[in-house]
C-alpha cells in the first residue's frame, strides 16, 4: 500500500499541474461519474493530504460538494502525463484533464465529493501527519503513551498516526532501536521525542525522492551512487538476511495484518 510519501508526492504533482486550471473530470468507466458531474469544468483551486487520503479541492461555493477525496488503497494508482490523454484502456475511475495536463486514477478505494464537513469527518479520525506542517505530535503521544497495545501495531493505526504503513513502522522502530513488540506505554517521552523527529526527516526524504530510503550510507554495501534497491532499508523485506549493524539474522512475523521485521538483537525491549 502507498504510505504517506507517495500521497503527498502525488498532491504536490496534482498541485503543480491543475492548480488554477478549470479541469474536464469524466470517469470512462462509469463508476465515478455521479462524483464527476459534480466538479466537472470547475477549476481547481488546491490539493492537500492527510495521512492516505488526498483532496482536490475545487472553485465551488462552501456547502456544495467541492471536494475529490481519494484513498488508492491496496492498488490504487496515478498516471499523469502532458498534453493529450492516452486512449481509455481498462477500467479507468476517475480522469482529470486541464491545462495542457491529465491524470488516470484507477483501482482506488476510495473516490468521491464530499462537502467541508465530510472533509472534516474524515480528516478529524486521522492522527497527526508527520509530513504536514500542521501536525501536532502530542495527539499521537497521548495514544501511545495510555495504550497497552504494541508499538508494531499502535504505528499502523491511522488514528495514532497518519500515513505511516510497513516500510516506515519497519524501519523507525529499528533505527530507534525500539522492539516492536514493546507497549505503547512503556515508551519514554524521549522515545516518542526522537522517533518524531526521525519520521518527519525521513518522510520528507520520502516525498523528495519517490521513494523509501531509510539506510545510512555507512550501512550500505555500496556508500557512493545511487542508493540501490537492496541497500534502502535496514529489515523491512530482509527476512533471513544478515542485520546491517550486528549481523544477526531479520526476523519476521505478521502484525496488525502485515509482515513485520525486525532485529532481534538490535531492538532487544
Ligand atoms: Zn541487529
Amino acid at each position: 500500500m502507498p504510505e504517506g510519501h507517495t500521497i503527498h508526492r502525488t498532491a504536490g504533482l496534482l498541485s503543480s499541474m491543475f492548480a488554477g486550471s478549470e479541469l474536464h473530470v469524466s470517469s470512462p468507466q462509469g463508476r465515478f461519474a455521479p462524483g464527476a458531474a459534480l466538479v466537472d469544468g470547475r477549476a481547481l483551486t488546491t490539493v492537500d493530504a492527510w495521512g492516505k487520503h488526498l483532496f482536490a479541492a475545487f472553485d465551488l461555493p462552501a456547502g456544495q460538494p467541492r471536494h475529490l477525496h481519494i484513498h488508492l488503497g491496496l492498488y490504487g494508482k496515478f498516471a499523469m502525463g502532458d498534453g493529450d490523454a492516452p486512449p481509455v484502456r481498462g477500467a479507468l475511475r476517475a480522469r482529470l484533464e486541464g491545462g495542457g495536463h491529465w491524470a488516470d486514477l484507477r483501482g482506488p478505494i476510495v473516490c468521491e465529493v464530499i462537502t467541508d464537513e465530510e472533509k472534516d469527518a474524515v480528516t478529524r479520525l486521522l492522527g497527526p501527519d508527520p509530513l504536514r506542517r500542521d501536525a501536532d505530535p502530542d495527539r499521537a503521544w497521548k495514544r501511545l503513551s495510555r495504550s497497552g497495545i504494541s508499538v508494531g501495531q499502535l504505528l499502523m493505526d491511522q488514528k495514532v498516526l497518519a500515513g505511516v504503513g510497513n516500510v516506515y513502522r519497519a524501519e523507525l522502530l529499528f533505527r530507534g532501536e525500539v522492539s516492536p513488540f514493546r507497549a505503547g506505554r512503556d515508551l519514554t517521552p524521549d522515545d516518542w521525542d526522537s522517533a518524531w523527529v526521525d519520521l518527519v526527516a525521513l518522510m520528507k526524504r520520502g516525498v523528495k525522492a519517490g521513494r523509501i530510503v531509510t539506510t545510512r550510507p555507512e550501512d550500505r554495501a555500496r556508500r557512493s551512487g545511487v542508493v540501490t534497491v537492496a541497500d534502502s532499508h535496514y529489515v523491512y523485506r530482509r527476512t533471513g538476511l544478515p542485520c546491517r549493524r550486528c549481523g544477526e539474522l531479520v526476523r519476521t512475523e505478521v502484525m496488525a495484518g502485515r509482515n513485520l521485521f525486525w532485529c532481534a538483537r538490535c531492538q532487544v525491549s
